[in-house]
């Protein structure tokens, strides 16, 4: 327990001083205890996924020690802890990008974001993974849009659904990243490609931390089963949201919609 968490018998305390008191300190035991629990429920998590590649890599090692005659074996073991350290580094950095989504409020600053940069900075960080398998990222829609946000989260959020766009479809493929005001008060982001699609049973689940569809199948991809849950918990400190439509073998739209700044009174 931390010094400033209040002792547990405070409650049986201040009872006669009335029922409402007592009641908002029981539940804020109960929202304590359950935000206990999901954060150990994130540590387990974590520990899970962090073994994997780091076994992974050790293993790697292993057999790279053992195959020194053979130059060819020691290229292929390399090549594969060089994806897993990748790997790696990918989940250490959406872990850390989720523990401080979780712990600052965006909106306490909410600023004006330019829809087009972040648009355009999640397109290039998706780029060289693209061309390398002939996919072509095409953004399209209106132009001048502004969110009321914070900037850094609203460019990793839309960079997830590329990034996931590109991962999850094949080879010369598109993907349309396209912008619209959906009212005077909010933009949707919609990002289409013609993938893997995502059976319908799944569909609820995506959104979970650390959920993939098809682990082994997605292996290769180097997914952290953290993208949309960063996606998520953006869209949810931003009030808006995220929603999924998919056919499996076909494709798959997410739209991601954010609260629109007003073009009011701007020259
Ligand atoms: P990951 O790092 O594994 O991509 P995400 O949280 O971003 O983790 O996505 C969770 C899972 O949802 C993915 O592992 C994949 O199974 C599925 N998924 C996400 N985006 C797409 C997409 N565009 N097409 C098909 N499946 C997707």
């Amino acid at each position: 327990r931390t010094p400033t968490s209040p002792p547990r018998h405070v409650t049986a305390r201040v009872a006669p001083l009335g029922s409402r008191l007592v009641l908002a300190l029981v539940e804020d035991r109960t929202r304590e205890r359950r935000v206990e629990a999901i954060r150990r429920d994130f540590v387990a998590n974590v520990s899970h996924e962090l073994k994997t590649p780091v076994g992974a890599i050790r293993l790697l090692a292993d057999a790279v020690q053992d195959a020194s005659g053979d130059p060819e074996a020691v290229e292929r073991f390399a090549g594969r802890m060089i994806t897993e350290s990748e790997r790696l580094t990918r989940l250490v950095q959406q872990i850390i990008e989720l523990s401080r989504l979780q712990s600052d409020d965006p909106l306490d600053e909410p600023v004006p974001v330019s829809l087009d940069d972040a648009v355009a900075t999640a397109v290039d960080t998706t780029a060289i993974d693209a061309q390398a398998r002939g996919i072509s990222v095409v953004a399209s829609g209106e132009k001048g849009l502004k969110v009321l946000g914070n900037r850094e989260q609203v460019t990793v959020a839309i960079s997830n659904l590329v990034a996931n766009a590109v991962n999850y479809s094949p080879d010369r493929s598109s993907v349309l990243v396209a912008t619209r005001a959906a009212d005077d008060d909010m933009v949707e982001i919609s990002v289409t490609d013609q993938g893997i699609g995502i059976p319908s049973g799944e569909i609820d689940r995506i959104f979970e931390r650390f959920y993939r569809v098809d682990p082994a199948r997605h292996r290769s991809t180097g997914g952290t089963g953290l993208g949309l849950s960063i996606v998520k918990h953006v869209a949810a400190t931003h009030g808006g949201d995220i929603r999924v439509w998919s056919v499996e073998g076909q494709g798959s739209t997410f739209t991601l919609t954010l609260p629109r700044k007003n073009q009011e009174g701007s020259p």
